[in-house]
């Protein structure tokens, strides 16, 4: 077990599914035909893009397939719901999103912020909740699109989406969901939802990297990012991944098979990991204590242990786990969600992030909880010695 490698890190992205991999493996080799072609072996593959649709479409709850757009994951699909918006109606030149978003909105949205575009980023509490005063007074009649995050990536926080929802369609706006780390972690259902984009990506549940999809209610404006071929009814140019649309599918059903119904297991060993880290650190905490989160994700502070330093002692002793924490131009940079919920930046650099999936085992847990709470207090021993206290 100590040489084994024990993945925590399912948020940053996860472990392909071994029947994935095989649902794929015809569309590299034998089945490579273009679904745009007019021959049988180009029309067999435009029927296996269209069956995933369906079944994408299924377990989202969607009306109709044609909801689904299949993109390169969630930056592309978070990019063409924002551009969407922000095209289909000229006078509307304001977005709504929050101070805790991944950086695919957060970047975005500044980008587009300095070529003149209002953008409201509203705030969160100490404990990662949506500040709902400042969100209710910044959806104004000039707003375009309210972009959120259903699930954070950092803390696993849960955005309170049908609330959000009800209100912002009560305000005539638009309103995308970056849905990333909660669809296969939680029931995304969009049957009786207001929300008119929803994105979404393979990668964050046993799929391929480099496949997603948004959702794009029936009636919602759309112009596509991607201009060119007629691919995806003309809402995406470019040659479909048909392994990875295949791909995808399989995971999204794989993910409503095992993982919705064993996420009490998920969250059961995600709290005794948490719970027992927490008694064995002095002065740790929880971020995010209280809200309700995905079963997979905790995200702890360890005052006065750098997450660097941490991160690369666990990766010694086998362990990947990561941090909020950005390397900006040669710089560690503390996690913008952690410093939104009001941590000053030491704290904000002294966090970790495990994220567990239906892949983490019981023995992985408990070696995960024999070598943490021992670096982190050789860790401390060191850093109390160089700062002369020493015990
Ligand atoms: N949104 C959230 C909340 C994420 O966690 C991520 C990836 O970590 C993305 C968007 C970007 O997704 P992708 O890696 O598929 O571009």
């Amino acid at each position: 077990m100590q040489n084994q490698m024990i993945y925590l890190d399912n948020n940053a992205t996860t472990k392909v599914a071994p029947e994935v991999v095989d649902a794929m493996t015809p569309y590299f080799s034998e089945n490579y035909g273009n679904p745009s072609s007019l021959y049988d072996f180009g029309a067999q593959i435009r029927r296996v893009i269209e069956e995933a649709r369906g079944q994408v479409a299924d377990h989202l709850g969607a009306k109709s397939e044609r909801e689904i757009v299949f993109t390169s994951g969630g930056t592309e699909s978070n990019d063409t719901a924002i551009h969407s918006a922000l095209e289909s109606d000229p006078n509307r030149r304001r977005i709504v999103t929050t101070q805790v978003e991944h950086s695919s909105v957060r970047n975005l949205c500044q980008a587009i912020e300095k070529k003149g575009c209002g953008v409201a980023f509203v705030g969160v509490s100490k404990t990662g909740a949506l500040d709902w005063e400042a969100f209710e007074r910044a959806v104004t009649n000039d707003t375009a699109i309210v972009s959120i995050m259903w699930a954070n990536n950092e803390t696993g926080v849960l955005f309170p989406i049908e609330r959000i929802a009800s209100y912002v369609k009560s305000k005539g706006v638009l309103l995308h969901v970056d849905a990333v780390q909660a669809v296969g972690k939680i029931q995304v259902r969009l049957k009786n939802s207001p929300i008119d984009y929803l994105s979404f990506s393979a990668h964050k549940f046993h799929g391929p990297k480099g496949i997603g999809a948004l959702f794009v209610r029936e009636d919602a404006p759309f112009l596509p990012l991607f201009v060119g071929g007629r691919q995806e009814r003309d809402k995406r140019a470019g040659t479909e991944n048909v392994p990875g649309i295949v791909g995808l599918a399989k995971a999204f059903s794989l993910a409503c098979e095992r993982t919705l119904p064993q996420t009490s297991g998920i969250e059961h060993l995600r709290n005794h990991l948490e719970q027992t880290l927490l008694a064995g650190i002095p002065d740790s905490f929880l971020n995010g204590k209280d809200e309700p989160r995905v079963p997979n994700t905790t995200n702890i502070t360890i005052p006065g242990v750098e997450s660097e330093t941490l991160l690369i002692r666990l990766s010694q002793a086998g362990i990947c786990a990561s941090s909020g924490s950005a390397c900006l131009t040669g710089a560690l940079e503390p996690s913008h969600v952690l410093m939104a919920m009001g941590h000053s930046r030491e704290l904000a650099m002294s966090s970790i992030r495990l994220s567990l999936s239906r892949y983490t085992t019981e023995e992985e847990i408990e070696e995960a909880l024999n070598i943490i709470p021992r670096v982190v207090s050789e860790l401390q021993k060191f850093n109390r010695t160089e700062t002369g206290i020493i015990s």
